[in-house]
């Protein structure tokens, strides 16, 4: 997926401000509250793109039997911990029909592949 463009992130930046002056407005100076403000506001950004685990623990479990304990890629045995949901198209999340269970070596190769990593 490319980077947002210089015009949207024109866009962007003012709500990252103001989500930071709203931080600074509730919690003063106690640095500990903008601390845990900032770390709460961050998990359920990434929540909202990934998931929460709970969610990825349960896509990961269907993703076990659907593929028998099997890597998609080499279909070697997928380690009890340690298998790693692989997205087909990232802006598209986490669900059955776009991910695949793959062990951590093809996982790497597979995001290699795509230019990430
Ligand atoms: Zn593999």
């Amino acid at each position: 997926m490319p980077e947002l463009s210089e015009e949207n992130r024109t866009k962007t930046l003012p709500i990252l401000e103001r989500v930071r002056a709203e931080i600074l407005a509730v919690a003063g100076e106690d640095k500990a509250l903008i601390f845990q403000m900032k770390r709460y506001i961050a998990k359920r950004l990434e929540f909202d793109e990934r998931g929460t685990p709970m969610q990825r623990r349960k896509l990961k479990d269907q993703m076990w039997k659907k593929q028998r304990g099997l890597c998609a890629l080499c279909k070697g045995e997928l380690p009890e911990r340690g298998a790693e949901l692989d997205r087909f198209k990232a802006i598209d999340g986490y669900t059955e029909e776009n991910t695949r269970l793959v062990c951590h070596s093809c996982h790497r190769k597979s995001q290699e592949a795509r230019g990430f990593a």
